[in-house]
């Protein structure tokens, strides 16, 4: 029987142990410590200024990014259509209202002409959140002077593209505010964490305030606001710490996974790979196929026969604008059919794990072609 090969699962590179050991040893296992003051300063470092704050999960960054821009009760926060339910489920949290803005064909990501023609319909705009999908930056520049022309803080969630660039700059960079994720998909993980990342270190001290209780600073326990329990175990700071230290190497086999791909599937004319647009160096995350209209196959005989051959596949994100819960939200495109709901049924994400071998990868590929 072929061994099984997953999606994409944490990769221990052997130096997180030391750091686990470490706050074992000091007895600092708790919300806060040592490594987790460390992980922030090495992830500002990273990305390449501003300040950090590590919490519990990317979901936690995106609420507090929300709170800190003051989005509330029936304010009108554009996002990106094509997503994880995690980039806008913050928004719900804080009863605001979302409205979904399709995606463009170089990236998938958000279209910079749909968000112009939202921003026609919709001019009362608290905050945009654009989504670097499967770690292809968005057109950030585009939609950073979008926002900034209409007055708007911009955050991205880069939850899927640390160590991308865009125009040689890291994403998670480009909005007010980034988050990222350490979940134990994506590139490097933490076991379940997230970052906000922004220059104002007035705004990422009070996320990090909200995060611990909202503690007043008085002798005895007093809140004077509402208060969140997000803040990143220092264990968690440590693996990520540990993490760090080769998420560069994994960008790189993320990029020999994507290439290898698309070298072998691209002889085929129904295949394409998800694109790369200019300017950019995706990290490459997730790979991902789409079936150019008109192939006689369909995405989910592809994955059907993949999971015949034990290989773990995914369909691309459902769009927010066909989620049954985000049913009544409006949702602006400038194609017909949209973007993001045209590209979902007709894609999937493949082995992307960075312990694949190509050996591996063959069979992948093999059992893709097989289908035709
Ligand atoms: C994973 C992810 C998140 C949320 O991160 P968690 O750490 O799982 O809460 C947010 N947005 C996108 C696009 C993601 O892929």
């Amino acid at each position: 029987m072929n061994k099984s090969i997953p999606l994409s699962t944490p990769t221990m590179n052997g130096t997180e142990v030391k750091y686990i050991q470490e706050a074992i040893e000091t007895n600092w296992v708790s919300p806060l410590g040592p490594h987790v003051d460390a992980f922030e300063k090495e992830l500002a470092t990273y990305v390449g200024g501003g300040y950090a704050a590590a919490f519990s999960s990317g979901t936690a960054a995106i609420h507090l990014a929300l709170k800190a821009l003051g989005v509330s009760d029936g304010d009108v926060v554009f996002c990106s259509d094509l997503t994880f339910a995690a980039s806008c489920n913050p928004i719900k949290y804080e009863r605001a209202v979302p409205i979904f803005i399709d995606s463009e064909p170089d990236s998938w990501n958000m279209c910079p002409k749909a968000l112009e023609l939202a921003y026609g319909k919709y001019p009362n705009v608290k905050a945009v959140i654009v989504v670097n999908l499967y770690g292809t930056p968005a057109k950030l520049d585009e939609i950073a002077e979008i926002c900034h022309r209409h007055g708007t803080p911009l955050i991205e969630d880069a939850a899927e593209s640390l160590g991308s660039t865009f125009k040689g700059k890291q994403t998670g960079r480009f909005g007010y505010i980034g988050i990222l994720s350490f979940n134990g998909n994506k590139i490097i993980t933490t076991s379940g964490g997230g970052a906000l990342l922004c220059d104002d270190e007035e705004i990422v001290k009070k996320a990090r305030f909200w995060s611990t209780q909202s503690r007043d600073p008085a002798r005895h326990y007093q809140h004077s606001e509402l208060g969140y329990n997000y803040r990143m175990s220092n264990i968690c700071a440590g693996i990520g710490r540990g993490q760090l230290g080769t998420l560069d190497l994994r960008v790189s086999q993320k990029t020999e996974i994507y290439s290898r791909y698309a070298a072998a599937l691209g002889s085929n004319e129904f295949i394409r790979m998800n694109p790369i647009p200019g300017n950019c160096k995706p990290n490459h995350w997730l790979s991902c196929m789409v079936l150019e209209s008109g192939c006689p196959i369909s995405a989910i005989e592809i994955m059907e026969n993949l999971e015949r051959n034990r290989i773990e596949t995914r369909p691309l994100w459902k769009p927010m604008s066909l989620q049954p819960y985000y049913g009544d939200c409006a949702f602006v495109s400038v194609a017909n059919p949209p973007v993001s709901q045209d590209l979902f049924p007709r894609g999937l994400c493949l082995p992307s794990d960075v312990k694949m071998t190509e050996e591996e990868q063959v069979r992948v590929c093999d059992a893709v072609l097989e289908v035709f």
